[in-house]
């Protein structure tokens, strides 16, 4: 039978973690009933360096149930590293792992579904919401600018889907072996390949507690998602420079004319104004190119994703 690993990185989530453990426990108990998963099956959460109680709260839970582990990560990493963390600790000793966010908003009730996929012979399932009536209209409207442009940058990425997914061992094994500090998890896992497939759910409302990621980490989560895997940003400069020759020429002829039918250029105001347009042009220019460099600098300093302070493994 296969051993599931259900990997929930929680930052300042002590509201919650009660309610999600109790039904998380639950879920795994009914399935290993059913004969769908092993019953040393085991819910693994990723303490990223939160200031509140959650660590203490993962120690109890763990202590209390034989199937609660837990990661305590030493700092504050983001989602994306977290989840990696425990992705990277439940890959030895799982056969199946499914990452889901600690405030339930995605639908636990598909789980056994995806757990199916993957016994029909997919690696990967994809946990994808089907609409997002409780979000409110600003999460709801940025997050799918977001997917388009995205898909508008050429990230292959599936739609509507965050990072609630099913990973076999071997793909998780794969996805480690890419050793970006730039985490975009939801476009790198496609990149894995093997055989997937979707399920679809309702996205409920967080339980309790505030959503990590306020406006500040969306803008910068979009930014990171597009400049990991995209360098059509570069290649925007390069045609916007050809396309400010072209009208540079066309401005020439135009001068060229003016002089030779005897009419005066006067005004400044055109100049100005174009000085102060190109400007902006080789400001953006440089910005776009700067934050390729930026990337690259973090990069090539290859420092470690996360730094594990204590681990409980059962
Ligand atoms: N999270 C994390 N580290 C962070 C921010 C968030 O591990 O620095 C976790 C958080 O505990 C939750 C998940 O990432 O399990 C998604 O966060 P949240 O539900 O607040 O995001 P939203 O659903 O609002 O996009
Ligand atoms: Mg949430």
């Amino acid at each position: 039978m296969d051993i599931l690993y259900i990997v929930v990185p929680c930052y300042k989530e002590q509201e919650v973690l009660p309610d999600t453990n109790g039904k998380l426990l639950n879920l795994l108990q009914e399935m290993a009933a059913a004969q769908l998963v092993s019953a040393s099956s085991r819910v693994l959460y990723v303490d990223d360096g939160s200031s509140d109680a959650t660590w203490q709260i993962i120690n109890d839970l763990a202590l209390a149930h034989p199937q609660v582990c837990g990661v305590k990560l030493a700092g504050n990493v983001g989602h994306q590293n977290a989840l990696m963390a425990g992705l990277e600790c439940a890959c030895p000793e799982a056969d199946i792992i499914i990452s889901i966010d600690a405030d339930l908003q995605d639908d636990i009730r598909v789980i056994p579904d995806m757990v199916n996929k993957y016994r029909e012979g997919c690696d990967i399932v994809y946990g994808v919401r089907r609409e997002r009536k409780t979000d409110t209209w600003f999460k709801r409207n940025s997050a799918q600018a977001f997917y388009r442009l995205m898909r508008g940058m050429g990230v292959k990425s599936v739609y509507n889907h965050a990072d609630f997914r099913l990973m076999s061992r071997r793909a998780v094994a794969q996805l480690l072996r890419y050793r970006e500090r730039n985490l975009f998890l939801r476009g790198m896992v496609p990149l894995v390949g093997y055989k997937t497939d979707c399920v679809y759910y309702d996205r409920s409302a967080r339980m309790a507690g505030e959503s990590k990621y306020p406006l500040r980490k969306m803008l910068s989560f979009a930014v990171d998602g597009i400049t990991s895997f995209s360098i059509k940003p570069v290649r925007l400069i390069l045609s916007l420079g050809i396309a400010f020759t072209l009208i540079a020429l066309a401005i020439l002829i135009y001068v060229l004319v003016a002089y030779f039918s005897g009419r005066a250029v006067s005004g400044w105001s055109s100049i100005i104004l174009s000085m102060w347009f190109i400007g902006g042009c080789i400001l953006i220019g440089l910005g776009i190119v700067g934050e390729y460099i930026g990337k690259i600098y973090m990069e090539v300093k290859d420092r470690p994703r996360y730094n594990i302070e204590q681990k409980i493994i059962k």
